[in-house]
């Protein structure tokens, strides 16, 4: 049985992969210090004889006994609330973190797959965004936290490859969303549903013509599952390019949840980008990979899971 152990396990992408992989055979170790993430994600998971869970921070020494295949690494706070609330811990899952699994990785000769972002071509003066464009990001902005250490990860994970010979994959995950997102992190989708729900006016921020492109998780998953396993180093766009604006989207939102509410407009976020679309010709061509699920069935589901929480998980506010 090959080993993964899988980092933010009990994060919302992190706990799909960690399903993913312990259906498809694996021997699953979830780690997680459960900064942003909830055991509850992963709750399912723990009776299963091929699933463990070590409650670890990554950015301290990271100590797995036994033999290793693949480690895929997904700690990072990923919503801006949360990358705003908890700049230095951002900046050193993806730097010293990074530096841990690497060194993991090298003593246990496993692949190591990392968890980047749209985030590294900051507020894109090119569009769709393709692998390679540089980006455009501000170093000094609160939001730089987050989009710098994910391309010093990159430069990190590419040093180890090129200077020990080890084998490593770079996904570019653009805007993800389904069910165990959490209702109050901040992120457009669970806070238009969560507004419609709780029966207040959906927020945009700016005039909202800002444009996103939502890719459902279970695309997302199998996009990441094709690239682990294929033999590309490079860095790969993993996404849905259907664009929307987000004015248009919350649209959508209340023709999806029947909310009598209307949309009112607040500041913008600063550096928040104004464009983003992947271009997924890379993922095509080398992992024959493309989403399946469109926006109104992918969110039809979100709305779904949204819906049947607990009452106490729709009025609890985070932020
Ligand atoms: P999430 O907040 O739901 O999950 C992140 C998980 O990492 C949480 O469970 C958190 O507790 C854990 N974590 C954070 N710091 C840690 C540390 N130091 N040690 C151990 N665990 C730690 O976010 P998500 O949306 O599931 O994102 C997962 C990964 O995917 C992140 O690396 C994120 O940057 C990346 N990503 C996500 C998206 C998206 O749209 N969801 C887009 C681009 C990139
Ligand atoms: N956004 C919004 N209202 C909200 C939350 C977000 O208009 O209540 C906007 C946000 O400014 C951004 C877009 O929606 O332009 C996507 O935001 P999200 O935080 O989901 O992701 P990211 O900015 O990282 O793509």
């Amino acid at each position: 049985m090959d080993r993964i152990l899988i980092t933010g396990a009990a994060g919302f992408i992190g706990s799909h992969l960690c399903d993913r992989f312990a259906n498809e055979g694996f021997y699953v170790i979830g780690m997680d210090n459960l900064i942003t993430g909830d055991m509850r994600n992963i709750d399912h998971l723990l009776p299963r004889d091929n699933f463990e869970f070590h409650h670890h921070d990554v950015t301290k020494f990271v100590h797995i006994s036994g033999e290793l295949d693949y480690i895929l690494h997904f700690a990072s706070p990923a919503s801006p609330i949360d990358y705003l609330k908890i700049p230095i811990q951002t900046l050193k899952v993806s730097s010293l973190g990074i530096h841990n699994l690497l060194g993991l990785a090298k003593d246990k000769k496993a692949r190591l797959l990392i968890a980047s972002t749209s985030e590294v071509y900051g507020d894109p003066l090119v569009h769709p965004q393709s692998e390679d464009y540089y980006g455009n990001v501000n170093t000094i902005s609160p939001r730089g936290v987050y989009d710098e250490a994910k391309r010093f990860q990159e430069s990190m994970t590419m040093a180890y490859h090129r200077f020990h010979g080890m084998e490593t994959r770079i996904a570019r995950i653009f805007n993800t969303y389904g069910p165990r997102m959490r209702l109050n992190d901040g992120r457009v989708i669970p806070a238009f549903i969560g507004q419609a729900l709780r029966g207040e006016d959906l927020t945009v921020f700016g005039d909202g013509s800002q444009t996103r492109s939502f890719c459902y998780i279970e695309d997302q998953v199998e996009g990441l599952y094709r690239l682990l396993f294929s033999d590309y180093t490079d860095p790969v766009n993993i996404g849905n390019p259907e664009e929307i604006s987000i004015r248009d989207f919350a649209g959508e939102v209340i023709k999806l949840t029947g909310t009598d509410q209307k949309i009112i407009y607040k500041p913008l976020p600063q550096d928040d980008p104004m464009q983003r679309q992947p271009d997924i010709a890379k993922a095509r061509e080398i992992l024959g990979w493309e989403p399946k699920v469109n926006r109104s069935e992918g969110m039809r589901k979100t709305y779904e899971y949204f819906k049947n929480l607990p009452p106490e998980e729709l009025n609890k506010k985070e932020h």
